[in-house]
């Protein structure tokens, strides 16, 4: 499949590894939005949250459990923002599922 998270995965293409599990593959984002900016994504290519269901939750559910976890290890005491894009409207670029952890400073309040 040609997708780009699904080939940083697989190590064909490289990245930052912060954190991985046997769902979840964590790393930095290449043009980072924050002092901290990691890219969580679940192993198997879910290609948005508008494609979750009952046979990929748990997937999702691991990609959630693996937050406070990543969070910690980077730091984050004060807070953070977790963003998901998704489609033409939300700007979403890469069409693998994933969430943007941001935090290091305070975050602009405005999201949309
Ligand atoms: P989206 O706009 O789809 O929510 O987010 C895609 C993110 O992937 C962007 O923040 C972009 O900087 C990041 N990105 C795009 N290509 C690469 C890459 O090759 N490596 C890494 N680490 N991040 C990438
Ligand atoms: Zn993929």
């Amino acid at each position: 499949m040609d997708c780009l998270f699904c080939k940083i995965i697989a190590g064909e293409i490289p990245s930052t590894k912060v954190y991985e599990d046997e769902r979840v593959f964590a790393f930095r984002d290449i043009n980072p939005q924050a002092p901290v900016h990691v890219l969580i994504v679940p192993r198997r290519h879910i290609a948005s949250a508008d494609a979750i269901d009952a046979g990929n939750s748990a997937d999702v559910a691991a990609v959630f459990e693996a937050v406070p976890k990543i969070a910690k290890q980077e730091g984050l005491a004060n807070g953070y923002r977790v963003i998901n894009n998704c489609g033409e409207d939300g700007c979403q670029t890469v069409k693998h599922l994933h969430f943007h952890l941001l935090g290091g400073r305070k975050l602009p309040e405005q999201m949309g």
